[in-house]
């Protein structure tokens, strides 16, 4: 199960939530490092779906009516993110349309089993 820590301030995000994360071509991140548009290709967002929205995002987007926001991390206020659930947004490489709800990659900690173990930055933080 995929971890997400906001960067700020190193709380979980998603504490008690199965959460998937897609890459810019609607496909699973299970693999940390797979990115949508090419193994070249550095990706800036992770992307989420409008099934299984995690329930602060869900309520996030129904204060919105289903338009278009901002997502910010719940304990910290840091903007994480944002949705757009009006325009259809391309990839970078043009091929995909990408999925309505995207994090800021550089904003998160997104730790899975085999990175897990090499976490150390906010557990050294809490640890002060
Ligand atoms: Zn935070
Ligand atoms: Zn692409």
């Amino acid at each position: 199960m995929i971890e997400i820590k906001c960067k700020h301030c190193c709380k979980n995000l998603f504490p008690n939530e199965d959460v998937t994360l897609l890459t810019s071509h609607n496909t699973n991140k299970s693999d940390i490092e797979h990115t949508g548009c090419g193994p070249n290709f550095v990706e800036h967002f992770v992307y989420m779906s409008t099934e299984n929205v995690p329930t602060w995002i869900q309520e996030i987007i129904d204060q919105t009516s289903w338009i278009k926001g901002r997502l910010n991390c719940p304990f910290c206020n840091t903007r994480i993110g944002s949705f757009n659930l009006v325009v259809d947004t391309k990839c970078s490489c043009g091929t995909c349309i990408v999925p309505p709800i995207k994090l800021i990659q550089s904003k998160l900690d997104i730790l899975n089993e085999s990175n897990k173990k090499h976490y150390t930055y906010c557990q050294t933080r809490i640890a002060r």
